[in-house]
């Protein structure tokens, strides 16, 4: 029960380090959950009072390109079917990804609340690289650092203005 969020993305943007952060910070308790859902992580975080429950996904290891692909896809379509809404994580140092657009393709068809956050935004000269994620055409985007923790309040509290 609860509101649920999913941060969704692809290998290697900074989801765990994001997800840890917030579980961190807010003493909110990690849970493994066994069986199907492994390859996620559970959590519940608080903001302004608020709690929600956070899924952090792609703890899985890929054998192939085209399983790799076909496994992030699938990933979505489970936190879509989970979450009340969605980080959608990129990453500004990579800039944007064959990958990255076409989870977008998939999240931009949900009618879930898609948050978009460009993580790595840790100085002012990622904040000029950052601003290409724009072109993706999401109308919420957050630019954060899970490194130093900047941008992830403006984030949160558009996540729990939902609640
Ligand atoms: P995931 O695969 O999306 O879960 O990504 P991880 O959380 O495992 O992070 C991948 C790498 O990016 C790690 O080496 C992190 O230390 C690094 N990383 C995560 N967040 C940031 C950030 O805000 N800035 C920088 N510079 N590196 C980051
Ligand atoms: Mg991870």
């Amino acid at each position: 029960a609860g509101f649920t969020v999913a941060i969704v993305g692809r290998p290697n943007v900074g989801k765990s380090t994001f997800f840890n952060r917030l579980l961190e910070q807010r003493k909110a308790i990690v849970d493994d959950v066994s069986g199907v859902t492994r390859d996620r992580q559970y959590g519940v975080a608080d903001w302004n009072g608020k709690s929600f429950n956070v899924i952090d996904t792609g703890g899985f290891v890929a054998q192939s390109e085209d399983i790799f692909e076909k496994e992030i896809r699938k990933q979505v379509m489970i936190a879509l079917e989970e979450a009340n809404a969605l980080i959608f994580m990129g990453d500004a140092a990579t800039g944007i990804t064959d990958l990255d657009e076409s989870m977008a393709d998939v999240l931009r068809r949900t009618s879930k609340p898609v948050f978009l956050a460009v993580n790595k935004v840790d100085n002012p000269d990622r904040m000029l690289e950052a601003t290409e994620f724009y072109g993706m055409g999401f109308d919420n985007v957050f630019f954060i650092s899970s490194m130093t923790g900047s941008g992830s309040g403006e984030l949160l509290d558009a996540i729990t203005a939902l609640i």
